[in-house]
């Protein structure tokens, strides 16, 4: 099947069967990856390749910890401000969606929250330019999210933030293309859309930014703490570790983030064409701030959703229905779907639209 799913999300399937292969006896140690010790040689090994991957995949500099940590970028949004906020107890917030509203709430039990721009009043259809932003030049962090998964919108250019430091949830579009690391304080991902199970938060760091957290944060969660302990501070969800281990591998085969890039734009690129040459269809976001990962399209009538989808799933071609706060449809084309599987998409959609538009 082509799996169109928003997270958790189709991954490679040489990976999916490495793991099936090794499933049972991981090199000769007669144990699967999920019987061994987190600090037995076996997968201290395969930690510190996965460290040692991503770091050279996405250039982390030196004076940046990675951290594999668990509880998600929902967690994330109470972990970050527990963690850097106490650096003057205020925060700025840019929302351009759903994820980073929620982000922009939660943060508000910990500290002064402003939300120096928002794209709501334009349902969040647009990317706020920076001109229009405004910013705290006291406050510990900027927040953003890069890409918002249910709407659609993605950054295309990096915020300028001086000397407050940008941290940003890249749930969505880590990975999808090369970034300047030393552009953000902080960076942190859940690694079940474009890199590997649930289960998995990554979360990298600026060093200068730790040893500020607000006493009440639970030592599991402390920056500082598991920065110290290389991630061990308490177990580490093994399993997801091992399998992101194995993407990051493959797309280091696949050329590195660049490759991948052009790989990703030629695949949205298809799509989107498709849409705007379309009066049956229609993508509402901007085109200058269109994610190309997630892709949200309307039909010309919503009483077609369900025939769309049956026809779709007939086809082998799954998980393409809208979020439920957005409807219509929504394609997924994370690293791991193929031009294949969005040529498929788009042949069925003009087949669909000739039999009902
Ligand atoms: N942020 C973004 C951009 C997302 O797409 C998601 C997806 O579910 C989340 C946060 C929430 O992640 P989690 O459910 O892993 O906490």
């Amino acid at each position: 099947v082509f799996n169109f799913s928003p997270g958790p999300a189709t991954l490679p399937e040489p990976v999916l069967r490495q793991a099936a292969a090794e499933m049972l006896d991981w090199h000769g140690t007669g144990m699967s990856v999920m019987e061994m010790s987190h600090r037995g040689k076996e997968f201290i090994s395969i930690h510190a390749e996965a460290e040692a991957d991503l770091r050279e995949l996405m250039g982390i500099p030196a004076n940046y910890k990675v951290l594999f940590m668990q509880g998600g970028a929902i967690g994330e949004n109470a972990i970050v401000p527990m963690n850097l906020i106490g650096r003057g107890g205020k925060a700025d917030y840019v929302v351009t969606g759903d994820w980073s509203k929620k982000s922009q709430k939660e943060a508000k039990t910990f500290g002064t929250v402003n939300v120096a721009a928002s794209g709501e009043a334009g349902k969040f259809t647009s990317i706020p330019k920076q001109s229009e932003w405004k910013l705290d030049p006291e406050a510990a962090y900027v927040h953003i999210c890069s890409n918002e998964t249910i709407g659609g919108v993605q950054f295309h250019w990096t915020p300028e933030t001086g000397n407050v430091p940008l941290v940003a949830d890249m749930s969505s579009d880590i990975l999808s293309r090369p970034i300047d690391v030393s552009k953000y304080g902080l960076i942190y991902a859940g690694a079940q859309k474009n890199m590997g199970p649930s289960g998995l938060t990554i979360v990298i760091v600026r060093e200068d930014l730790m040893g500020h957290a607000l006493p009440i944060t639970p030592s599991a969660f402390n920056y500082q703490l598991q920065a110290e302990n290389d991630s061990m501070f308490n177990t580490p969800p093994t399993y997801a570790i091992y399998i992101v281990g194995l993407v990051l591998k493959h797309f280091k085969a696949m050329g590195g983030m660049a490759a991948i890039e052009a790989h990703n734009k030629a695949k949205a690129k298809v799509l989107y064409d498709y849409l705007d040459a379309s009066s049956f269809y229609k993508n509402p976001v901007n085109p200058a701030d269109r994610s190309l990962m997630n892709v949200p399209f309307k039909l010309k009538d919503d009483a077609l959703d369900e025939a769309f989808l049956k026809g779709a799933q007939a086809k082998g071609m799954i998980q393409l229905k809208g979020h439920r706060s957005v409807g219509g449809m929504r394609a997924s084309i994370y690293n791991a779907m193929s031009i294949e599987g969005v040529q498929a998409l788009v042949a069925y959609m003009k087949e669909f639209e000739a039999k009902n538009g």
